[in-house]
């Protein structure tokens, strides 16, 4: 059995999100099923999500739960604790819950957890329980987990940490998200 490896991309350069698609479509490539768990995004299209519509590649996106009113897109990496309203955080312990049991459920061969570290910040959940995520999970099953601020237990335990530095981004020149580069 091929041993499963935890990937985190985290920091505070663009790259995490993008380059946990990128690896989900390189195993695709290869015939392998992915899963690509969106906490806390937008409501509005991605196109991630638009370019796998109606085509026969192995990558579903789940967006859950949806964070619109409360912020949209990028708004997850500046909330705090007490900006999440009851109904979101209910929402967000069954979107966890939904990432628990699809990834034990062994239909994938990789799945990602995107943002998850916000999750955790956000006090939605907690640290030992993605921790114990990664220990339950089929054990030649890889998974990616993607956000800022990880924390250190999970760098302890993650095979390969990538942290994205910001050296420069185009939003200091004033423009905002990108459609096509940033959704
Ligand atoms: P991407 O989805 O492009 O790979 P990311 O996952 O690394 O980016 P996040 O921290 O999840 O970035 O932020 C979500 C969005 O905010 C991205 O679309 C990204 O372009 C934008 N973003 C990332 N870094 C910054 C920044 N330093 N300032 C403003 N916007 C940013
Ligand atoms: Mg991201």
């Amino acid at each position: 059995m091929n041993k499963g490896l935890v990937l985190l991309f985290t920091g505070t350069g663009k790259g995490k999100t993008t380059a946990a698609l990128g690896t989900a479509l390189r195993a695709a490539g290869h015939g392998k099923s992915s899963l690509v768990i969106q906490f806390l995004k937008g409501r509005h299209p991605s196109g991630e999500r638009e370019a796998l519509k109606g085509r026969p590649v192995k990558i579903e996106i789940v967006v859950l739960p949806h964070i619109e009113g409360e912020g949209g897109t990028a708004r997850f990496s500046i909330l705090e604790e007490s900006d999440i309203s009851e109904t979101v955080r209910q929402e967000a312990r069954k979107a966890w819950e939904f990432a628990r049991k699809k990834t034990l459920s062994g239909a994938y061969d990789l799945v990602v957890l995107d943002e998850v570290t916000h999750l955790i910040k956000l006090g939605l959940v907690s640290c030992n329980e993605v921790m114990e995520l990664l220990e339950e999970r089929p054990q030649d099953m890889d998974i990616i987990l993607t956000g800022r601020d990880a924390p250190a237990e999970l760098i302890s335990r993650a095979d390969l940490v990538t942290e994205m530095c910001e050296v420069k981004h185009y939003f200091q020149q004033g423009i905002k998200a990108k459609r096509g580069l940033d959704w």
